[in-house]
């Protein structure tokens, strides 16, 4: 280490475990400077941090990237994550033409369109079928049990999928060339009417995902059944949907209420601006977890007992809030931080710190915390989902230039 490093303007100091009161010691042997500087309130955490917390987050840049002839895949599921036994979250890419194979599986799929556009498929119980194209900002929502397919249209594309069991895998769902693959020839021939040889082709082996020709316009492979189409749609248009808007930031929901068919996942898409913050809040229903898309920001999970831990989040991190413990998500970056909070519920469900406390007799309140009017007048009946105070966040995001 060179010690002119901190007084280069130049270049970044090396961030020392020490905090402000003098606490710690320079680290000067083995280390990831780099990491590091990626979660300053790991490595020198908040005073107010205490007690045995479990690991709440993890990346998919360190999960395990599957890759395959038409695209990949990389998953965090409760053997990345252990705490996160909820939801099971894989990202996945297509190429132009590239397919996820026709499959289904015991768990509901709930999927995000980050990037490009996809082709969907779908048939249900009674033989309804659904085909559309999904572009960016949709979601699609498959029940337990239906099969489907996803293939890249012409630009290919990228989505996040969350199953409503922590211990899903991607990697381990019933496909329909691993059937085949295990079922005797003669039995086959015997299901479909059609000779042995007609199967001669077929896969060995689970196909997964590969790689085929960018399919025509959805007009021209348009199946019609006799049973109709399936009568709740697949599909919603999330980013399109109007938001909730409040100084600082945006906020989306989309549960059963307004996407009848997604009965086991509820989710909220959530926008931060910069100096902005997630309030603090905390979920009366389930676990949280949680997509970061873009940005970066620090959270702070309170589970009583004097328990808390900081946290710092990026794009392409996962995140987790055990049920009902409180938390925040602030803006630490000089990028709008978008994410994902998202439940293993019908309903998307949250209790506003603040509104609780403006909704509760002022002289409890007060007492309680030893208050006095400058907090009572300035407590809000009305729920903000994110907060920016002008004299407020000035100090923050200064806090976290380096
Ligand atoms: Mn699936
Ligand atoms: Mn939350």
């Amino acid at each position: 280490m060179n010690p002119a490093d901190s007084h280069n303007p130049s270049r970044p100091a090396i961030p020392q475990p020490i905090r402000s009161d003098g606490a710690g010691n320079v680290d000067l042997g083995p280390r990831d400077v780099m990491r590091d500087r990626e979660n300053p309130d790991m490595f020198v955490p908040p005073l107010t941090d205490n007690g045995l917390i479990p690991n709440l987050k993890f990346s998919f840049s360190d999960a395990h990237m599957q890759l395959n002839h038409g695209g990949w895949s990389r998953e965090v599921t409760v053997r990345e994550l252990p705490v996160a036994t909820t939801l099971a979250g894989v990202n996945m890419s297509l190429t132009p033409g590239g397919v996820r194979e026709l499959h289904w599986h015991q768990q509901a799929e709930w999927s995000y369109m980050l990037l490009g556009s996809a082709r969907i498929t779908a048939v249900d119980q009674n033989g309804r079928n659904f085909i559309a194209d999904v572009g960016p900002g949709d979601l699609w929502y498959f029940p337990p049990g239906i099969p489907h397919s996803i293939q890249g249209l012409a630009e290919g594309c990228e989505f996040l999928l969350v199953f409503d069991d922590g211990s899903f895998s991607d990697l381990n769902t019933l496909s329909i060339s691993d059937w085949f693959a295990h079922t005797p020839p003669e039995v086959l021939s015997a299901n479909f009417g059609v000779p042995e040889a007609a199967f001669r082709s077929i896969p060995k082996e689970q196909v997964y995902i590969y790689q085929d020709q960018v399919p025509g316009p959805i007009q021209s492979q348009k199946i019609e059944s006799p049973y109709g189409e399936i009568p709740l749609s697949f599909k919603h248009q999330l980013l399109a949907q109007p938001p909730l808007r409040t100084p600082g930031g945006s906020v989306r929901i989309v549960d059963s209420s307004n996407f009848p068919i997604s009965r086991n996942i509820a989710a909220a898409l959530v926008e931060i601006e910069p100096g902005a913050m997630r309030e603090l809040h905390w979920h009366p229903n389930n676990d949280e977890w949680q997509y970061y898309l873009s940005g970066q920001g620090r959270m702070t999970v309170f589970g009583g007992n004097g328990d808390a831990r900081t946290f710092n989040v990026r794009a392409g991190d996962v995140g987790y809030v055990p049920f009902a413990q409180g938390h925040y998500i602030q803006n630490t970056g000089t990028d709008t931080l978008w994410f994902l909070e998202m439940f293993r519920s019908d309903r998307f469900a949250d209790v506003s710190l603040n509104q609780w406390m403006a909704l509760t007799p002022r002289e409890l309140v007060s007492s309680n915390l030893h208050v006095g009017p400058e907090l009572m007048d300035a407590l809000r009946k009305v729920k903000w989902p994110v907060v920016k105070y002008p004299d407020q966040s000035q100090g923050q995001t200064k806090k976290y230039k380096e």
